[in-house]
Order: C-alpha cells, then structure tokens, then sequence
C-alpha cells in the first residue's frame, strides 16, 4: 500500500505497529474542515496509533489525536484556543454479531468491524468531532486575552450559571 494512511487494521494490530503522523483540517474530510466551529482550517492536528491485544485476545488500535485548533466562539464569532488530546481504545472484531454482542456486555467499548483496509484518516476524523466542545464559548467574551478560556465540554454547572446570567 503506497498510502501510510491506509492499514489492514488486523495485522496492524496483531503485529503491534505504530504509526505517527500530522493533517492539517483542510486535508480531511469535508464533515472536519466544513464544520462551523473551526476558526482556521490549516490548524494542524497530531495522531499516534498503537496496535495490540488486550487480555481478552480481542486486537485493538489505540489512537491519541491531539491539536490547538481555533475554534469560533458561539457567543461573540470570535476565534478562541481550543485545544484536545484524546485518546481511545478501539477493539477489533470480525464480524458484526461479535461486535454487537460485545457492546452490549460493555456499555464504555468503542469498537468496529475490521475491514481490510482502514484509512487512519476516518479514525483521526471521528475523534476530532467527538472532542469538539458542544457550544465553544470564551467564558469572558471581549476579555479573552487575560481571561480563561473554557476549554472543556459544558458541565451542568456552567450550564445553569448561563441560564441564570441571561434572566
Ligand atoms: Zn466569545
């Protein structure tokens, strides 16, 4: 295969590989760079990804993406930091019936039927939107210099803290 990107995701695990390597947004799929939250579509983001096999037998792929990727706030339409590192654990198996029925003794397994080929870039592209804040905001708009960001994901206390403030 004359594409790094592309791995046979069984063999890649069985045989413990690991493959490093970089994308600019612009570079994947139109659902990452179209999306409205991103500020600058040539931020780049970092991906590892380690193969293996947990005790269970099953063969996994561990994957960490991480970036500084400008987000727009949601509240003023300006650009803020945002930056992840997220990593996960997918498992591997070879059909869907063993899939379905491991995610249901499972409840946190994040898993996927292994194909032949497997183009890290859909992997990269699917933690990238799930690391993506529900509703980034600067938790002081126009202050975003000196003021802290919000980074993370809503907790309900902010939630309820927005609502209170916008009575
Ligand atoms: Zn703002």
């Amino acid at each position: 295969m004359s594409d790094l990107n592309l791995i046979d995701p069984a063999a890649f695990a069985a045989e413990k590989q690991s493959l490093q390597g970089r994308f600019l947004l612009s570079q994947l799929d139109e659902r990452v760079w179209s999306h409205e939250y991103f500020a600058d579509k040539q931020a780049e983001v970092l991906f590892t990804l380690q193969g293996g096999q947990d005790r269970l037998g099953r063969l996994f792929l561990d994957l960490g993406v991480t970036g500084s990727v400008p987000l727009v706030c949601q509240r003023c339409m300006q650009p803020m930091p945002f930056d992840f590192n997220e990593t996960g654990r997918i498992v591997l198996f070879g059909d869907e019936a063993g899939l379905d029925e491991a995610m249901l003794s499972d409840d946190d397994l994040e898993g996927m039927v292994a194909e032949e080929t497997l183009d890290v870039r859909t992997l990269v592209e699917d933690q990238i939107l799930m690391a993506l804040p529900f509703s980034p905001r600067h938790e002081n708009c126009g202050n975003a210099a000196v003021g802290e960001v919000n980074r993370d994901k809503p907790n309900p206390f902010a939630v309820l803290a927005g609502l209170k403030s916008s009575r």
